[in-house]
C-alpha cells in the first residue's frame, strides 16, 4: 500500500476564474479507504485525476510514498493505480475480457494468467465470465458497464485504487453486494482507496476515514465515520 499526500494543491482550469481545487492539503494513509464528499462540482473528480495525472495542479506538490508524481512516468504511475469511473470509461472497440485484461497484458503477464484473472474479477463483480467475457461495452447495462469498470480497476493489483462513484449506476442490491466485497477485499489486501460518493451512508460504510469538502473543494472535516457522525 501507498500513502498519498496533497500539499496546499490549487487546480484552475484555463480560462476559469474560481479554482475547481483550492488549497487542499491532506494525507491519505496507507491501506485505508478515505472517501471524498461534498457537493457537485466541488473539485472530487479533479481531486482524482490529478492524484493519477490524467491532470496537473496549478500549484502545490502530490506525493505518492514521498515521491512526486510529476517525477514519475505517467504511464508507470497510472499502471499502479487503478481508476474505476461513474461513466465506467470502457474502451468501446474492446471485448470485456480485453477491457479488463488491459492493464495486465500491458505488465506482460501471460495470456493464460490474463485470462484466467480476467474471470476471477468478472465473479468478484457479479458478471458470469462465460457470458460477459466476449460482450462489446454496447451490449451491456450502465449498471454492467459499471461493474466491469471497476473489475478493471482491480485487474493488476494496483496498491492505489481512486473511484469515482464506482457504483452510481448499479442496482441498489448489486451496490450493497459491491461495498460488502470492496470491504472484504479491503481487509484483505488493504489498499489505499480514494472513494468519491454522493451517498452518505455508503461513505460511512465504506470510509476509514471521510474528508468532506465545501464547495470550492475546502477541506471542512476530516475524520473518521464515528467522528463525523457524531457532529
Ligand atoms: P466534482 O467532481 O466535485 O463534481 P469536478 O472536479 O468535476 O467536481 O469540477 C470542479 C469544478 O471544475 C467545477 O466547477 C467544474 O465545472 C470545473 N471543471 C471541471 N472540469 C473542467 C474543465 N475541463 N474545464 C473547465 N472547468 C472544469
Ligand atoms: P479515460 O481518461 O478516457 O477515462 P483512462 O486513461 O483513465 O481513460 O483509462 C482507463 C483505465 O485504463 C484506467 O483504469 C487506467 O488504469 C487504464 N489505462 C489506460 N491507459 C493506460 C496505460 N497506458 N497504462 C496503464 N493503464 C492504463
Amino acid at each position: 500500500a501507498s500513502e498519498i499526500q496533497l500539499f496546499d494543491v490549487t487546480k484552475r482550469y484555463a480560462g476559469v476564474q474560481t479554482p475547481a481545487v483550492e488549497s487542499v492539503s491532506m494525507t491519505i494513509p496507507a491501506g485505508e479507504t478515505v472517501v471524498l464528499v461534498g457537493p457537485s462540482g466541488c473539485g472530487k473528480t479533479t481531486t482524482m485525476r490529478m492524484i493519477n495525472r490524467l491532470i496537473e495542479p496549478t500549484s502545490g506538490r502530490i506525493t505518492i510514498d514521498g515521491e512526486d508524481t510529476l517525477s514519475l512516468n505517467p504511464d508507470e504511475l497510472r499502471r499502479g493505480i487503478g481508476y474505476a469511473i461513474q461513466q465506467a470509461g470502457l474502451f468501446p472497440h474492446l471485448t470485456v475480457g480485453q477491457n479488463v485484461g488491459t492493464v495486465p497484458g500491458l505488465l506482460g503477464w501471460s495470456r493464460a494468467k490474463v485470462s484466467d484473472r480476467v474471470d476471477e474479477m468478472l465473479d468478484l463483480v457479479g458478471l458470469d465470465p462465460a457470458e460477459f467475457r466476449d460482450r462489446y461495452p454496447r451490449q451491456l447495462s450502465g449498471g454492467q458497464q459499471q461493474r466491469v469498470g471497476v473489475a478493471r480497476a482491480l485487474a493488476a493489483d494496483p496498491p492505489v485504487l481512486l473511484m469515482d462513484e464506482p457504483f452510481g449506476a448499479v442496482d441498489p442490491i448489486t451496490r450493497g453486494n459491491l461495498q460488502d466485497e470492496l470491504m472484504r477485499l479491503q481487509s484483505e489486501l488493504r489498499k489505499t482507496i480514494v472513494f468519491v460518493t454522493h451517498d452518505f451512508d455508503e461513505a460511512v460504510k465504506v470510509g476509514d476515514r471521510i474528508a468532506v469538502l465545501g464547495p470550492r473543494s475546502q477541506l471542512l472535516q476530516y475524520d473518521t465515520p464515528e467522528a463525523i457522525l457524531a457532529n
